[in-house]
């Protein structure tokens, strides 16, 4: 473990949203990064992080970080590598700014995802896509975004089939928590009792970022994975967790058997660089055929393993089987801290 004085500066921009929190909660005591700033909108800033969050992580806030001032999201601040947990609405426009300005910017938001040059980087799906940052047009700054929060667990459940046996059409429903929506988010009369079959552009998402992801970088451009895509999103009454039921067309016959074994044997950059956010094992599967379940399942390995069950021939496509992920660890605010991780590993932030 690196000693505090040797540990990476970084501040987290959009620090009081619910993404932001859980990268306060997920670095507060990280081996290698160290939070010297926080930024908010000008509602926030110029007070105490600790009189302005609404904090609702289940760990106490950081003494030392809870007593931060929070600043203008605006490239002054006394380190180079940046986490953005901006609104969308602002992420854009902030983060291009950040870059110019020669910052590394690790971002959960949508705005970039589809830069030609930017990666939408899952470490233990596409750690060669970094190689496109060469031809980023941000002088000496960088973007890195991760996925949609029901894209990750989904296309790592699909990556090893991809490489084993290629993957033809997807099928998938989602049930997703209600920790997605951000804070407040969605109004405790809509939620109880309830599930809401619409997230605005969600569907969109996970039928476009698994294709880039599963992808190539070609030297210099990214090429999409040949594969179908259609998704039903639903927004239901759990706090953390998304659930998804996916069912899969192959290129290549295979039995459940082989799909298991592809699944819990997959390993790659991030358990071969022992990097310290990294699952030991990214897929575990339950054979009880009652799982995966978000209350139990969710925080498997910090949150960062993704848990499948319930895989069974299906009559329509191929197979069908259920994937569980965390949204706001594995599938924001922990993923971009692996994205950094695999980053400072590969010498891309020094
Ligand atoms: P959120 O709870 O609404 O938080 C948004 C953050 O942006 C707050 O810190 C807010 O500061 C800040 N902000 C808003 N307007 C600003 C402005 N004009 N200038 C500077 N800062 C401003 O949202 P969230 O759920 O944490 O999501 C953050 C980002 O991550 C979004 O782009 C979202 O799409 C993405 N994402 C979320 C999830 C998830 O599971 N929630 C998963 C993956 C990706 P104030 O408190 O001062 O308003």
């Amino acid at each position: 473990m690196k000693k505090l004085q040797e540990k990476i500066p970084v501040a987290i921009l959009g620090a009081t949203g619910s993404v932001g929190q859980k990268f306060v909660e997920l670095l507060a005591n990280h081996p290698w990064f160290e939070i010297v700033a926080l930024t908010a909108s000008e509602r926030s800033s110029g007070k105490k992080y600790r009189d302005v969050v609404n904090w609702i992580q289940s760990a106490p806030l950081d003494e030392r970080i809870g007593s931060l001032v929070v600043r203008k999201t605006q490239p002054d601040l006394p380190c180079k590598i940046v986490f953005s947990a901006l609104d969308a609405v602002v992420a854009e426009q902030f983060e291009q700014e950040f870059a110019l300005s020669g910052y590394v910017v690790i971002s959960n938001a949508r705005n970039h995802r589809f830069h030609p040059s930017v990666p939408l980087l899952i470490p233990d799906v596409n750690p060669d896509h970094l190689a496109a940052i060469a031809k980023q047009p941000f002088d000496d700054g960088i973007i890195v975004t991760n996925p949609n929060c029901s894209t990750t667990g989904l296309v790592i459940a699909l990556k090893p089939l991809a490489d084993s046996f290629g993957i033809d059409k997807v099928h998938v429903v989602t049930m997703q928590a209600l920790s997605g929506a951000g804070y407040p988010g969605v109004s405790s009369l809509q939620a109880t009792d309830n599930v809401i079959p619409f997230i605005k552009s969600e569907e969109e998402k996970m039928e476009s970022e698994p294709r880039k992801i599963l992808g190539r970088w070609d030297g210099s451009r990214f090429i999409d994975a040949d594969v179908i895509i259609s998704a039903s999103c639903n927004r239901v009454p759990v706090i953390d967790g998304h659930l998804e039921s996916v069912s899969v067309k192959l290129n290549s016959a295979c039995t459940i058997n082989e799909i298991k074994e592809a699944w819990v044997s997959y390993r790659s950059a991030p358990q071969e660089l022992k990097l310290p956010s990294a699952p030991k094992q990214p897929i575990h599967y339950f054979d009880q055929p009652d799982m995966p379940q978000p209350r139990l399942l969710r925080n498997l390995e910090n949150g960062m393993a993704v848990s499948i069950g319930r895989l069974r021939p299906c009559p329509i496509l191929d197979f069908k089987f259920t994937v569980l992920s965390h949204n706001t660890i594995r599938g924001a605010a922990g993923g971009a801290i692996l994205n950094a991780e695999l980053m400072a590993a590969k010498g891309y932030i020094q």
